[in-house]
């Protein structure tokens, strides 16, 4: 470049803005805020989401489960205490999940913790605990580990409820019967575990219309 140019972008570059400073970087604190902020914006949703994991669709679960059960399970709903007939079940045998049949509790750490929901001391494999949005100050959210479906929570208060399989373990999960179906030992009858969808008004889709107001059968 010949002096003469050189000169001129000089005297110019100011005008044109090609002496710029650039933009000053947002500072690490401010970055942070941002992400924290964002992250706590999101903690509702992600939650939500997080229960979806592993389900099919909800066209599905709405298809094979009561709404009891998908309120509990698929919506992370609490049912009102002494409404499941688990409540009461003293048979030996086992729970399993009430979406993907995954076995979750054994008859014989369940105890009688007069919450009014069904207690177990501990859980199978199949039960899966993650921390729940209260962070662990309220105990831990109770999932299925075969669909991810909200089972209930467990806390840390076991040893409160002596002579019971909880004082052993120390742990107390209190479940959503809605959840769960009791398979007894002796081959009896299941039983399903949930009390809430007799109780619940029927969802307008599922009301029976008429057959000249039913739409059109896919095939
Ligand atoms: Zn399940």
């Amino acid at each position: 470049m010949h002096l003469l140019p050189m000169l001129l972008l000089a005297v110019a570059a100011p005008t044109l803005g090609l002496s710029r400073p650039p933009p000053r970087r947002a500072s690490r604190r401010a970055t942070l805020f941002a992400a924290a902020a964002a992250s706590s914006a999101s903690v509702l949703p992600v939650a939500a989401k997080d229960r979806v994991v592993g389900y099919a669709k909800q066209y599905d679960w709405d298809k094979t489960l009561a709404s009891g059960q998908n309120f509990v399970l698929r919506q992370g709903g609490t049912e009102p205490p002494n409404s499941s007939p688990l409540v009461k079940e003293k048979r030996a045998g086992q729970c399993v999940c009430a979406g993907c049949k995954t076995p979750l509790f054994e008859s014989a750490a369940k105890f009688e913790s007069g919450t009014g929901w069904p207690s177990f001391a501990s859980g199978l494999d199949g039960v899966e605990t993650v921390e729940s949005l209260t962070g662990g100050l309220l105990g831990r959210e109770v999932r299925c580990a075969g669909c991810g479906g909200h089972l209930g929570d467990v806390f840390n208060d076991g040893r409160v409820f002596t002579g019971t399989p909880a004082a052993i373990t120390g742990k107390r999960f209190c479940l959503d019967g809605a959840a769960l179906v009791f398979l007894p030992t002796d081959g009896g009858e299941s039983v399903s575990g949930d009390g809430l969808s007799k109780r619940r008004v029927s969802r307008p889709a599922e009301v029976e219309l008429p057959s000249w107001l039913q739409p059109p059968k896919v095939s």
